[in-house]
């Protein structure tokens, strides 16, 4: 028995949804320290490396002795102006970079931080599902409620605005949304952004847009930016993030974009709570807002070879998915006979393939696993033909 104090969670902590993943997690485990040849499609982070040319000019902002000290909180306003001349160029939106944009330590900690500037206890944040596990976890933590709002296939996997109960709207002052969309791959046209903002006009609702995927499509078709739509910057932020666009989800940088007054009190929580990012980083990240799409493109082209492969490959055994426009993840329907964590246990057992089980992201991802696109194509080829022998 120990001797020390009696460690307590707070009742947010204890409240938390439990640990979906921890299952696999074990038998993941299991199946390396067996040795088996682990076919892991269940990481939603990019293994191809940062890009040369961001990565060199990290090592020479490292090396300045003004970067060793606290950053500013907004951000250093050359990355701030970076961010801003970025999305003019992609998207033809105009944002004043002292006021309307704001770097983040990576987007999660800016979704995570985001309800603490707005919720009340009780408040109601409405978020999208199957999703980010962020969006109700930083609900609860601010002591707010999340309110899950579905994501079917019979609905494009957009959220179904209009049924939402007329008492959750009363309390509701937050929607999530995702587009292009983890783990559904989905993408928005103008059409329900424009309903979402008449929504959150009409309810008085904060709109946080994450838009971690713009920069992962196909087919030459890129996604919009929720900023893009006429009025979005009287309802709305959208998050982004160098993490997916250039390979650099260990870096942690992103940036919160638009609607000044909700930017303003997402920068007063962080300014008492964190102390900005690395400004080497910041600098390295000017330099990664301003690759060459040429760069890009190959890296899409990478993504977009493996995703062929993938989806013809299940499609070819009958295996439903939609062949994604955006993004990494292959949202696959499981074979009939199984739910998601039942074949994803099934994957694992008998083909040592790992993938993530739908309702990990929410009950309404219940029936589908997640594939993600980041293992070498010849993984993946290797992935069908081992699904093909055990379906
Ligand atoms: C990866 C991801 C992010 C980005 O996270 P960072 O903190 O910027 O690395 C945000 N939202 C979703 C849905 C993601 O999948």
């Amino acid at each position: 028995m120990s001797k020390g104090i009696k460690v307590e969670l707070s009742e947010k902590l204890n409240k938390l949804p439990p640990y979906l993943f921890a299952r696999i997690d074990d038998m993941k485990v299991e199946a390396l320290r067996k040795g088996v040849d682990l076919i892991d499609l269940s990481i939603g982070d990019p293994d191809i490396p940062t890009p040369e040319h961001i990565v060199e000019a990290m090592k020479v902002a490292v090396e300045k002795p003004e970067h060793h000290r606290y950053p500013s909180y907004a951000g250093m306003l050359s990355y701030r102006q970076a961010v801003s001349s970025w999305y003019n160029r992609r998207f033809g939106v105009k944002l004043d970079p002292s006021k309307e944009v704001l770097s983040l330590i990576g987007s999660k900690e800016g979704i995570g931080h985001l309800p603490i500037a707005f919720i009340n206890s009780g408040d109601i944040v409405l978020y999208t599902s199957p999703g980010y596990p962020v969006y109700p976890v930083g609900a609860l933590l601010a002591g707010g409620v999340g309110y899950e709002l579905p994501l079917y296939k019979q609905n494009a996997f957009y959220p179904d605005l209009d049924n939402v109960p007329s008492d959750v709207l009363d309390k509701a002052k937050l929607l999530f949304i995702n587009y292009p969309n983890n783990p559904t791959s989905a993408t928005a046209d103008e059409s329900f952004f424009e309903a979402v903002i008449e929504f959150a006009l009409k309810h008085n609702i904060i709109v946080c847009h994450d838009a971690a995927y713009t920069e992962l499509y196909y087919d030459g078709e890129r996604p919009l930016s929720f900023m893009q739509i006429d009025g979005a910057k009287e309802v709305a932020i959208e998050m982004h993030s160098l993490s997916k666009t250039y390979n650099m989800t260990g870096w942690r940088i992103g940036y919160a974009v638009g609607n000044s007054e909700v930017i303003s009190a997402l920068g007063k929580v962080k300014s008492n709570l964190d102390s900005g990012v690395f400004q080497a980083i910041q600098e390295a990240s000017i330099v990664a807002l301003g690759t060459d799409e040429s760069v890009l493109d190959q890296i899409r082209q990478t993504y977009q070879q493996r995703r062929d492969v993938l989806y013809d490959g299940l499609s070819s055994l009958g295996i439903r998915s939609a062949r994604p426009k955006a993004t990494f993840y292959l949202w696959a329907k499981v074979p009939d006979g199984f739910d998601s964590m039942s074949f994803t246990a099934h994957l694992l057992d008998k083909a040592a393939i790992l993938t993530t089980p739908g309702n990990g992201f929410g009950n309404p991802g219940e029936g589908y696993v997640r594939f993600a696109l980041t293992v070498p194509v010849e993984r993946i080829k290797e992935a069908v033909e081992r699904i093909k022998n055990i379906l």
